[in-house]
């Protein structure tokens, strides 16, 4: 909790730095939409985070929207996923590495970390002749939730 607001609080003060930076003003609106980004759960489309913002405050568009994320990932604030050709979907950068595991049926997104599995990229990568610079892994199944409606219907 208190980590995660932390988190938040640094999160605001490099995107201020950025604008500056880059010769941008800091919006009111703006800042509305990185708040409820970098205090949400992540892995959130454009178009939800719409949703969650138009709650607050319904005179922001898409665009601004739109344009925040990107601004955010610039910054390198954001991370920007694809999960199997689905749009883009923004997690906070800062967090530790992590991999996914994505539900087909209700699009849950599942984070997780395993040392193992972390180690045998690592050493494929180096049999390979590689020096690993950054993975994705992306498991695709179906949730608990969705395994167990499934078996009621
Ligand atoms: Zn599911
Ligand atoms: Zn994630």
């Amino acid at each position: 909790m208190a980590k995660s607001n932390r988190l938040a609080d640094e999160g605001f003060a490099r995107f201020k730095t950025y604008l500056r930076e880059q010769r941008l003003k800091s919006t009111a609106q703006r800042d509305a939409i990185v708040e409820i980004f970098l205090k949400g759960a992540g892995h959130v489309s454009v178009e939800e985070l719409y949703g969650a913002v138009r709650k607050q405050n319904p005179r922001i568009g898409y665009a601004t929207v739109y344009r925040t994320m990107k601004l955010l990932t610039e910054c390198g604030l954001a991370d920007e996923r694809h999960f199997r050709n689905g749009e883009a979907r923004y997690e906070i950068a800062e967090k530790d590495h992590h991999d996914h595991l994505i539900c087909e049926r209700c699009g849950k997104i599942v984070e997780f970390e395993e040392d193992r599995i972390e180690a045998l990229q690592e050493e494929t990568a180096r049999r390979l002749g590689f020096e690993l610079r950054g993975h994705k892994m992306e498991l695709y199944g179906v949730c608990l939730d969705c395994r167990r409606r499934g078996r009621e219907n």
